[in-house]
């Protein structure tokens, strides 16, 4: 009995504690990963070769990635102009694959290669861990229902590029569980509204359903090589270990302003629930940024969510180097937060970088692709 007591003094002190603090419940994507043990794999997940309308072989895209250091590569020719379509491939298969029609093995490479494609008629849409490819759909809803109908991954390519709205997105997003995430940087910045959107979709899909980030070169020729990529946190280097990373968010991803140059190198994240904290440790970083609903609202290594500026339904970590940024997925927070006014000291020296962009008003009008990209020709990217 006099136990039982002592437990329940604990447990009302603990909940008393959560209250207190605002009970911040900080959804944690990297929750999982063991820092210590863990290996980090450099990926880029969009390639394009002379099977499409990329400039290199197979082969030597393959090597030109191995030699930059990275472990895990996807090959993913446009479907329209892709190894089905062309002719000279007289195999004819649908995906770049395997990578030992081009001599290449990813074993001795020491590589996971990655099955994809990018489907291109409508929305680009990175499509993985299937053989999909010369689709007939006709709206990227199809195209995203066939991938899963496969057993794939999907993830919408530089969303920049067009004129749907965020609430299309998110739509699309809490309809397809295998939809995982936005290409939210593109070779380098390629399209400026990625970043800017991909808050956008954040703000309506948080803190129910994260959309992950996705960095990729869109390798067209070499010198796109090594502009940006994903870093995937695996526990071992296997493709379904790549594909769980990213399907739970478990990896970052970086973007330079110049190909081959080396972005901040995240070494761990911390998060105290009870705090409300998200400690960074990272290398090659000048700052680290967070940002919530596409405003920053602290800066600094730990993010503490009770004297952040208004933070609400999630916040992610940007990290600026020399060179470029890295960022985190976002981290969920409940959708009201109690914040005291002392936050709005900060307010004022909120710096305007790095690139967080003003939420856009929502668009009220339907989705309307722009004529450029409704088909997908040779120039496609
Ligand atoms: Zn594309
Ligand atoms: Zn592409």
């Amino acid at each position: 009995m006099e136990k039982r007591k002592e437990w329940s003094v604990r447990l009302w002190i603990s909940v008393s504690l959560s209250v207190l603090l605002g009970s911040l419940a900080l959804g944690n994507p990297y929750a999982d990963v063991d820092w210590a043990r863990w290996q980090q794999h450099r990926a880029n997940l969009h390639t394009h070769t002379t099977l499409s309308d990329g400039q290199l072989v197979p082969a030597e895209a393959i090597d030109r990635y191995r030699e930059l250091g990275y472990t895990v590569l996807a090959l993913t020719d446009h479907d329209t102009v892709g190894p089905k379509a062309n002719r000279e491939d007289p195999k004819r298969a649908e995906t770049t694959w395997p990578w030992q029609r081009f001599d290449r093995d990813p074993a001795e490479l020491g590589m996971v290669a990655i099955e994809g494609n990018e489907i291109s008629k409508v929305h680009h849409t990175g499509s993985y861990f299937t053989g999909y490819g010369n689709p007939e759909a006709e709206s990227p809803e199809q195209v995203i229902e066939e991938i899963g109908q496969r057993g794939g991954l999907a993830v919408m390519c530089h969303p920049g590029r067009y004129d749907y709205s965020a609430e299309w997105y998110a739509g699309l997003f809490s309809r397809f569980t295998h939809l995982v995430g936005l290409e939210v940087c593109n070779r380098t910045d390629r399209y400026p509204g990625d970043i800017g959107l991909w808050d956008e979709v954040l703000q309506i899909s948080m803190p129910d359903r994260p959309v992950w980030g996705f960095a990729n070169d869109d390798m067209h020729r070499g010198e796109d090589v090594g502009r940006s990529w994903e870093v995937l946190l695996l526990p071992e280097h296997t493709a379904e270990r790549v594909r769980e990373a990213m399907t739970t968010g478990r990896f970052y991803f970086s973007t330079v302003y110049e190909a081959g140059r080396p972005a901040p190198t995240i070494k761990s994240i911390r998060v105290d629930e009870k705090a409300g904290t998200i400690t960074i440790e990272a290398e090659n970083c000048q700052r680290i940024y967070w940002i919530s609903c596409g405003r920053i609202v602290y800066s600094g290594p730990t993010f503490d969510a009770k004297h952040a500026r208004r933070p609400e339904r999630y916040v992610r970590a940007q990290l600026r180097g020399e060179y470029g940024y890295t960022f985190t997925q976002p981290f969920r927070l409940p959708i009201r937060q109690t914040t005291t006014d002392r936050a709005t000291e900060d307010e004022s020296k909120a710096a305007k970088e790095p690139s967080a962009p003003p939420s856009a008003a929502p668009e009220a009008q339907p989705p309307v692709p722009r004529p450029d990209t409704g088909q997908a020709g040779p120039n496609a990217a």
